[in-house]
């Protein structure tokens, strides 16, 4: 078997408890991983002086698959976010996001299977702020042709070659005429190469209320930076939470898997923190390198651990630690093999 050479960040609050269990669980499956354990964010910045030391940019360019626990970026002031920065440094356009409930824990949406398909390099996020005086900023939203067309394709040709039956894009064109627009406009545009899929278009207040009233009603979303980030922790509610959010940022060279949720700094170190969202990014990654065997039989074994009910993290009403789930999925995997 051949080893896969995988770059691991450790990350910050409870990143290095969760991509801890996560490593630990994917190399449980067989496959030969040679993981190289990097850090960058608050925690290195603490300890070292540097945000993101060189050995991070070097074992990304070296093995273009990276599992990333969340990085803290401060609120208001300080750096600007790393998550942010590696995104756009790799040109990681694509942020796709499924919201998809676990077979055997009790939601009130057990047939939704949405996926987010969220720009991941402009909108808003560019960060460009300008001071007019004390009291007067200014944010700018990049749009382009070029990053639009890319993720919209994107989510349409997943939607193809899913048998999936709609596009939803959403947006707010009716204010943003020109920015907004121009998604939207593309989205028109790349729609009528795929005659199988159905477009329809939300303004995002709306969809917000849709989303909480019929979620099931949607298929797979596309959108602009900002509201796929919201949009996505929105719809992580309907399945249990932040905890079993998983998440990919792909580009045309180098992927990087990382849940939904961030640091959480307000449970970190105590060792109750759900690793699931980081284990199913893991499983999305086995994925994407083809190793789909193995990503079934990560998230087979979730399944039944978590039907069990006696093995649930504090997030989902138990009190199992983080380090006793990780070794109960572990041996679960272990029976299943
Ligand atoms: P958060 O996602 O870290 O936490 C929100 C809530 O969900 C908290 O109550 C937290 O305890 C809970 N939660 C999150 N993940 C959990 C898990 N695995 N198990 C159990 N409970 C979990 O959001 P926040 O508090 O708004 O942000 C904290 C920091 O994380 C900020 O600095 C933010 O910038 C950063 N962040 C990073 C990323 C990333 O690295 N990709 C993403 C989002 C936020």
């Amino acid at each position: 078997m051949k080893t896969i050479n995988i770059t691991l960040i450790k990350g910050d609050g409870i990143g290095p408890e969760v991509s801890d269990s996560a490593m630990k669980v994917i190399n449980a499956t067989g496959l030969k991983i040679n993981w190289d354990i990097v850090n960058a964010g608050k925690d290195t910045f603490d300890k070292t002086g540097c945000l993101v030391p060189d050995d991070v940019f070097k074992s990304i360019e070296k093995n273009k698959i990276v599992l990333k626990a969340p990085i803290t970026t401060p609120v208001a002031s300080g750096f600007r976010s790393i998550n942010v920065m590696l995104r756009k440094k790799y040109n990681l356009f694509s942020n796709i996001r499924p919201i998809l409930p676990i077979d055997s824990l009790n939601t009130n949406y057990k047939k939704l299977d949405i996926v987010i398909f969220r720009e991941n390099t402009e909108g808003l996020y560019i960060g460009d702020e300008e001071k007019i005086d004390e009291n007067t900023f200014i944010a700018k939203k990049l749009v382009t042709r070029c990053a639009s067309e890319k993720i919209i394709s994107r989510a349409f040709e997943f939607a193809k070659e899913n048998n999936r039956k709609k596009v939803t894009v959403v947006h707010k064109a009716n204010i943003l005429k020109e920015t907004d627009g121009l998604f939207l406009k593309i989205a028109k545009e790349i729609s009528k190469e795929f005659p199988s899929v159905i477009l329809e278009d939300r303004i995002i207040d709306n969809m917000c209320m849709q989303l909480v009233m019929n979620p099931i009603q949607f298929d797979v979303i596309v959108t602009m930076n900002l509201y796929g980030d919201i949009l996505s922790d929105l719809c992580s509610g309907f399945i249990g939470g932040l905890g079993l959010a998983p998440g990919a940022n792909i580009g045309d060279d180098i992927a990087i898997f990382e849940a939904v949720h961030g640091s959480a700094p307000d449970i970190a170190g105590k060792n109750i923190a759900n690793p699931s969202a980081l284990i199913l990014s893991g499983a999305m990654m086995l994925d994407y390198l083809d190793k789909h065997k193995e990503a079934n039989l990560i998230r087979k074994s979730l399944n039944n651990i978590l039907k069990e009910k006696t093995c649930l993290t504090r997030d989902l009403g138990g009190n199992t630690s983080t380090t006793d789930f990780t070794n109960n999925l572990i041996y679960e995997i272990e029976k299943q093999k």
